[in-house]
């Protein structure tokens, strides 16, 4: 509908839509999951370690580190990270309180991690 632009080359900024971010190398607009830039190759940083990037299994760090903390002394989040067996564990021995103790320190664990440490462990 309308003309290109004749600025498509300039080296101005473009605005960035909620799903973009720019090449931390040559600054080319890259979809936010963008790993790799087209256009220089250089490798992109994590996006700030959100934790809202699902692995394979569609499980995100966040998600794990929430159940951890609000639902961990059940275990939720080692059902959640596909563990039952120690989900089972923390359930039957949720009367001590130690399950929610070691949660907790999982959830930690969980909030520190990079996303691609998490997707290693729990992809
Ligand atoms: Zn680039």
């Amino acid at each position: 509908m309308s003309e290109p632009s004749p600025a498509s080359c300039s080296p101005v900024p473009q605005m960035l839509e909620a799903h973009q971010k720019y090449c931390h190398a040559c600054a080319a607009v890259l979809d936010q999951r963008a790993e790799i830039c087209p256009r220089c190759g250089v490798r992109q940083m994590a996006p700030a370690s959100a934790g809202l990037v699902p692995t394979r299994s569609g499980r995100t760090r966040m998600a794990a580190a929430l159940f951890a903390f609000f639902l961990g002394g059940l275990g939720a989040h080692k059902f959640y990270l596909g563990q039952p067996g120690m989900g089972i564990l923390y359930l039957v021995f949720c009367w001590t309180f130690i399950p929610s103790i070691v949660a907790l320190i999982e959830g930690v664990v969980l909030l520190t991690q990079s996303d691609e440490a998490f997707a290693a462990k729990y992809g």
